[in-house]
């Protein structure tokens, strides 16, 4: 890409810090995004503060790709964590991430590019980024689950997201859908995240696995792929608690819907691929247990953009900001 692309046009540069890895790119005022580069932030278990590494990184996108900060609209930063939206500070590292607690982004952002800068939450900016230009654009009210290792949300309210006071809104991990549940992180017990994640059905067929005969999944690691290859070959007993996961999920999903009434549920994370072993069992269940006028104009579909969705809905955010 020459300079003069981007003369000729509003360009973004969006930064998806993660607890593994931080992206980050130039983006078009469509949300195309143009440049795209990858480096690890847990190379030294976090020794080196995340801040240190994608403050280093940042300069080595840039001069790679020969950019002039100058010729950016500005920087709309995705960040792991509770964050602080009008501080842009990370305000509780919400897990086990060293030397990230503080870490005041829009500060070290704006005195070493002087651009304006935004930063929220990676949960709520993959939810912006469907709405924006994925599975949910053009939906006014619409909440956004990522089924990972964890459990991500948002919600958009009225083409508005979710922040709450504070900007940590929309922390759809963290209800309790089982009030003598397991315990979780947050220190209560029965949270969506301990029954809904991708490392909840992992831990229920992996106790199933320890106790049956040998050939459990053929021997197999216990992880999404191979849970669902199970499934999908006529596994009854690996069926059966799949579908107790996905019942754990559709309540959560139906409590949400009742408090309010989206007209769209998208489901992200790398199992929302499995569109008939998953995706449209759980659609029937959340259907068919909502009261019936939440169900009008109801749908839940799987998320399309994959794990560009934090660094666009970053770029929609600051866009927001802006004008
Ligand atoms: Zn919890």
């Amino acid at each position: 890409m020459s300079q003069d692309n981007f003369d000729a046009k509003n360009i973004y540069w969006g930064i998806d810090i993660g607890g593994t890895a931080v992206k980050m790119g130039t983006v078009d005022e469509n949300g195309t995004i143009l440049l795209s580069y990858e480096a690890s932030v847990a190379f030294d278990h976090y020794d080196t503060p995340i801040l240190q590494t994608v403050l280093k990184e940042s300069e080595k996108f840039l001069k790679d790709n020969k950019i002039d900060p100058m010729d950016l609209r500005g920087i709309g930063i995705s960040a792991t964590g509770q964050i602080d939206v009008p501080k842009g500070i990370v305000a509780g590292s919400g897990g086990n991430i060293r030397n990230w607690e503080g870490s005041d982004l829009k500060e070290a952002f704006t005195q070493k590019y002087r651009l304006p800068v935004t930063v929220v939450n990676d949960a709520n900016c993959v939810a912006l980024g469907e709405k924006w230009i994925g599975s949910a654009k053009n939906a006014k009210d619409v909440i956004v689950l990522t089924i990972g290792t964890g459990l991500g949300g948002g919600i958009i309210v009225n083409d508005q997201i979710l922040l709450g006071r504070a900007g940590f809104g929309g922390e759809l991990g963290h209800f309790s859908i089982h009030m003598q549940g397991e315990p979780c992180t947050c220190k209560n017990r029965g949270c969506f995240e301990q029954y809904a994640s991708m490392t909840a059905l992992v831990r229920s067929v992996g106790k199933y696995c320890e106790a049956a005969a040998p050939g459990c999944l053929k021997d197999r690691p216990v992880n999404g792929r191979t849970i669902f290859e199970a499934v999908a070959g006529g596994d009854a007993a690996i069926t059966r608690i799949v579908d107790t996961w996905i019942q754990d999920i559709s309540a959560g999903i139906v409590s949400l819907v009742h408090i309010f009434n989206p007209e769209l549920v998208i489901i992200g994370g790398g199992v929302s691929t499995q569109e008939e072993l998953f995706i449209a069992k759980l659609r029937e269940k959340v259907l068919e247990a909502v009261m019936p006028n939440f169900k009008q104009g109801l749908t839940l579909r799987a998320a399309t953009l994959g794990n560009n969705a934090g660094m666009i809905g970053a770029v929609y955010y600051l866009i927001q900001a802006l004008s």
